[in-house]
């Protein structure tokens, strides 16, 4: 079956499927994404997805252009074209096209791409032997809670972590705490056997993973202090794990050097992977 993709209006099939050069998606990275997992053919935490994108939109001034429902309808219809039922929708919307210029063209129609494919959760093999991350320095720019498409930073740092042997890589701030990782959310247990992820805001994407791991972590009792942790603090962690649409709740058992405890996902970390996993299960209906 040939993917089809949603373009400015139209249903394609993918290899038709294009934007014009002069995108400013494509030329200034002017624009916003959100990913968001499908279970059963229902979307998790849509509404969230949604919210973080209107949100991402506002801060840069660009205009959503259509309503929630229309685009609800395209995401919809884009999975139903392509017979997604597990998998993940992207959505990404940019400034528009205009004649190449820094500055906001006066007139110009927010562009829409949406695609959606199947894909399968984070292996057994993922949960039951962990992964491997590197600390790298933060370069990116001061608004990391915009979910931008300028992910060249984060491109750099995934790169630099497959090289390394590793399958993510940790972003390190000048004052030696770790932000995030280039495509996920950073945590640790602490050495008091509380959950740390750092707290939101400029520093960091508010993942609506981390957001929902926090709430079911509250309803199982955990201790938990949203804090910013070093690299220090990590690497003697007892747990470590890290978030995201796409890696759920995967275990991380080596940063750089250091095995994390025995080098066996952690307890809690576990528990999470499960209780998450049957939360996707149940928000998929
Ligand atoms: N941080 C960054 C930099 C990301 O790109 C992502 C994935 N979009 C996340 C965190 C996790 O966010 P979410 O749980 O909403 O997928």
């Amino acid at each position: 079956m040939s993917r089809i993709a949603y373009v400015n209006g139209r249903y394609l099939p993918q290899h038709q499927a294009a934007v014009h050069v002069e995108d400013r998606g494509y030329q200034f990275a002017d624009g916003v994404y959100e990913v968001v997992a499908a279970r059963h053919g229902t979307l998790v935490d849509a509404e969230a997805h949604l919210d973080r994108l209107e949100y991402s939109l506002a801060e840069l001034h660009i205009a959503m252009g259509r309503s929630r429902r229309a685009l609800e309808f395209v995401i919809g219809e884009t999975m139903r074209r392509n017979r997604v039922r597990e998998g993940i929708v992207y959505i990404q919307m940019t400034r528009g096209v205009a004649r190449r210029d820094h500055a906001f063209p006066v007139t110009s129609r927010t562009a829409l791409v949406v695609m959606a494919r199947s894909q399968k959760p984070p292996s057994r093999q993922v949960v039951e032997n962990g992964l491997k991350v590197i600390t790298t320095p933060d370069n990116r720019w001061g608004r990391c809670d915009i979910k931008s498409v300028s992910l060249l930073a984060n491109v750099l740092v995934k790169q630099q972590a497959r090289e390394a042997g590793a399958q993510e890589g940790w972003m390190v701030r000048p004052d030696g705490t770790v932000s995030e990782g280039s495509s996920t959310n950073a945590w640790i247990v602490d050495g008091e056997g509380k959950l740390v992820t750092r707290d939101v805001g400029k520093a960091i994407l508010a993942g609506i993973t981390r957001r929902a791991v926090l709430a079911l972590a509250e309803r199982e009792k955990l201790e938990i202090v949203e804090r910013p942790f070093t690299v220090a603090e990590a690497k003697e962690a007892r747990e470590a794990f890290m978030t995201s649409t796409s890696a759920q709740v995967s275990p991380v058992v080596q940063i750089d050097d250091s095995v994390i405890a025995n080098g066996k996902p952690g307890h809690l970390t576990r528990l999470l992977v499960e209780i998450y996993d049957n939360y996707m299960r149940t928000a998929g209906g």
